[in-house]
């Protein structure tokens, strides 16, 4: 449930008003908007009599919200997150570009990505240090070295990094090294891991598992926020559907659909989505036209080499010619990019 405040409510009536609802059982967590000042309480309401909350001084309105996620439900919060890193805004007017290749496979390849990355003007510099693969027997990362060498590459191009954390015992590793966690597909469901990260201040950047309905996706984002870390990025990076002729479908539709139901930025992985270089720019160029705050793209230097994902890695020069493509779209929008 919502409860809605007057907007001018005096500091001491709202602690009032909190330590009421927490003596009445409930968890109480505090939203402050452009429109009004909210407290979405959490807990077991059934036979609780609501005139109790009504009759607080400065108690506006109750909102019932039918929807599971409360926190990171638009009903909730009404502004769009804006997630700032350094001086890089996620969520803003700006669509925020995430490039690099698919592994860091050495420290020469990492440093001549992330040239390219900058070039482009995108913002965030990809690598997977770990690698969650669907064999046993293919490239699993180069681990702390890996962290480094996308460390250093980022910092020298002033770029923000970005890398996937598979498990919680990475977690004082990757955090030491990284601006942003990224949580894989296949660990969308991975509650243990949400909760740790729940409790950094590091943005995460939570890919939809492959199968996962928008319900479960944004329900596994609640679990970060419940934590205490308001800092999501939802990614759209595919799904399972009938269809097999490419990687996965890419569920462009989720998008507005997301834009709708949270104040969340969204990210769009054309990438892993499609899993051909050939089909990515027009995903991509769709991806911004249908008003995405983020577009992640896989690029190598070397596709045909690549340690993984060379197939639907782009050349740098595909990149920098799609790139110039998404600013124009963007700027048809509305938005900026790079
Ligand atoms: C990745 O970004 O390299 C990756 C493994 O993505 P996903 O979890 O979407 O498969
Ligand atoms: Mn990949």
């Amino acid at each position: 449930m919502i409860v809605v405040l007057d907007r001018n409510i005096s500091s001491e009536k709202l602690e009032v008003i909190t330590s009421e609802l927490k003596n009445f059982g409930f968890d109480v967590f505090q939203s402050n908007t452009r429109e009004n000042i909210t407290l979405e309480i959490t807990g077991n309401n059934s036979g609780f009599d609501l005139r109790k909350i009504k009759v607080l001084e400065g108690v506006i309105d109750i909102l019932g919200i039918t929807e599971q996620y409360k926190l990171v439900n638009k009903k909730f919060k009404t502004d769009k997150t804006i997630i700032k890193i350094n001086n890089v805004e996620i969520g803003g007017e700006e669509i925020i570009v995430i490039a690099g290749p698919c592994s860091v496979e050495s420290e020469e390849q990492i440093h001549k990505l992330a040239k390219i990355v900058k070039t482009a003007g995108a913002k965030i510099l990809r690598g997977g240090a770990f690698k969650p693969r669907t064999s046993p027997y293919s490239f699993q990362g180069l681990g702390e070295e890996a962290l480094k060498f996308l460390r250093d590459a980022a910092d020298e191009n002033q770029l923000l990094m970005i890398t996937e954390i598979i498990e919680p015992s990475q977690f004082d590793l990757i955090e030491k090294y990284t601006d942003i966690f990224q949580v894989g597909s296949r660990n969308m469901y991975n509650y243990p891991l949400l909760k740790v990260l729940s409790k950094s201040q590091k943005p995460v950047l939570l890919k939809r598992g492959m199968s996962a309905t928008i319900d479960e996706w944004l329900m596994s984002a609640e679990y970060i926020l419940s934590g205490g870390n308001p800092n999501v990025i939802l990614c759209e990076r595919g799904i399972r559907t009938f269809e097999n002729y490419l990687r996965f479908t890419f569920d462009i539709s989720v998008i507005p659909v997301v834009q709708q139901k949270t104040h969340l930025p969204i990210c769009s992985d054309p990438s892993h989505a499609v899993g051909f270089s050939d089909k990515i720019p027009s995903m991509a160029r769709a991806a911004v036209a249908a008003n995405t705050d983020l577009i992640m793209i896989e690029i190598h230097d070397n596709p045909n080499k690549a340690l993984s994902d060379g197939p639907q890695s782009l050349t740098p020069d595909e990149f920098l010619l799609l790139i110039n493509q998404l600013r124009q779209i963007a700027s048809i929008i509305g938005r900026k990019l790079g």
